[in-house]
Order: C-alpha cells, then sequence, then structure tokens
C-alpha cells in the first residue's frame, strides 16, 4: 500500500433496520467509514417519529450523535401512493398498524389499492438522508425514485415495499426487489439520497492530507 492507511472513523447508523444498514454500507462503500449499527449502541434514545422526512431524519441523526458521542447518519423514507394521495409517506413503517411486519403492509396495501388500474398506480419513494456530528454540525439531502405499484409481489430481494414497486428506470419492468442490489442502490432513493451527502462526508471522515 502507498503512504498511510486511511484513518477509519466510526460512524453510528441511527436505525434497527437491517436493510437499510446493509444498503447504506454499500452506497458509502468507497468512504473510509466504518458504519456502526444502533443496536451496538445500547444508549441510543431515537426519538418518536412524526410525519416530516427532513425532521426525522434530523432527529434520529441529532439523538445517535448526542448519545454516543460518534458522528452519526439517519435516513427516514417512504413510500408515497398517487391514488392514496400520498400515503403511506413518513408513516410507511407504521402502515396499517404496528403489529404487521413487511408481508403484511404489502398485502394491506395492495388490498387498499384493489381495483386501481395500471394507468393510476404511480407512486414513489422519497429518503432523506442526515450527517450529524457530536458538536452540533448537520446537513441533509433528499432522493426520490419514482415508479409505480404492481398488482402482486415479485423478487425475493431488498425489504419493506420493494416486491410490489416498480421503478420507472428499470427498462425491463423488474420490481425493486427483482433487482440486483447494486443496481437498486443506483437508482434508488436511498442510493440518490445518500450519494448527495457522500462528497460532505468524504470531507468530513477522510484523513488529513
Ligand atoms: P423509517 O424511515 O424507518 O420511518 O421507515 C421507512 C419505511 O418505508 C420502511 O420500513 C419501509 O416500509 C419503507 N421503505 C423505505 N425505503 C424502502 C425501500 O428501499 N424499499 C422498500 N420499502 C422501503
Amino acid at each position: 500500500m502507498n503512504g498511510a492507511p486511511p484513518r477509519y472513523r466510526e460512524v453510528v447508523l441511527a436505525s434497527g433496520n437491517p436493510g437499510k444498514l446493509l444498503e447504506i454500507r454499500a452506497i458509502l462503500g468507497d468512504l473510509p467509514v466504518s458504519l456502526r449499527s444502533a443496536s451496538a449502541f445500547p444508549e441510543l434514545e431515537l426519538p418518536e417519529e412524526g410525519d416530516d422526512y427532513e425532521a426525522n431524519a434530523v432527529a434520529k441523526a441529532r439523538a445517535a450523535a448526542r448519545d454516543s458521542g460518534r458522528p452519526a447518519l439517519a435516513d427516514d423514507s417512504g413510500l408515497e401512493v398517487d391514488a392514496l394521495e400520498g400515503r403511506p409517506g413518513p408513516r410507511s413503517a407504521r402502515y396499517g398498524g404496528e403489529s404487521l411486519d413487511d408481508a403484511g403492509r404489502v398485502k394491506a396495501l395492495l388490498a387498499e389499492l384493489a381495483g386501481v388500474p395500471a394507468s393510476a398506480r404511480g407512486a414513489r419513494f422519497v429518503c432523506v438522508a442526515a450527517f450529524a456530528t457530536p458538536e452540533g454540525e448537520v446537513c441533509t439531502a433528499r432522493g426520490v425514485c419514482a415508479g409505480r405499484i404492481l398488482a402482486q409481489p415479485r423478487g425475493r430481494g431488498g425489504f419493506g415495499y420493494d416486491p410490489i414497486f416498480a421503478p420507472d428506470e428499470d427498462a425491463r419492468g423488474r420490481s425493486m426487489a427483482e433487482l440486483p442490489p447494486a443496481t437498486k442502490n443506483r437508482i434508488s432513493h436511498r442510493g440518490r439520497a445518500f450519494g448527495a451527502l457522500a462528497p460532505l462526508l468524504a470531507e468530513r471522515l477522510a484523513p488529513p492530507a
């Protein structure tokens, strides 16, 4: 190896969602960052979530930075369905009630969209990524991925609503859950939001020249 090795720094991801952690690790794969799951920090108390992606993401990142004493990243995301006037949106994780799992939420959404024709099934995934430091710096970036809700779940990859969401950018009409992970990360709301934060992270976390 030429020169000094990079000075890796730990960054806490303010989320217990393993699907998000995997994706964000891959999206930020080129940065000298060791991304730790919130579950490794029992002292973390993440705030209750409201109806605003940006406020939620900032609150989670700030709380994780404060409680862990390390820089923190957070993601707040959701699925906005045109036929439901943008629902479930920031409430996507809680859609249908706290007792449902991912498969239950997919089923509930398909039931609510029963009878809605393909031409009216437009939707988008939205993600706001936030970075916060223990010193109080905060910045955010937003990413959007447009697509449509399928009639039936397809594919086994990803998480959440991926099996019923077909992104417009995939010419083959595959669901998010049918795409290779690298393809999802290239076009997804999360890939775009964290991709936009990456230059700032590189500046903050890279070793001094
Ligand atoms: P939160 O950001 O933790 O409030 O949860 C966002 C919720 O939106 C997730 O639990 C999923 O239900 C949904 N969601 C967000 N991003 C994705 C994605 O990339 N694929 C599928 N579902 C997602």
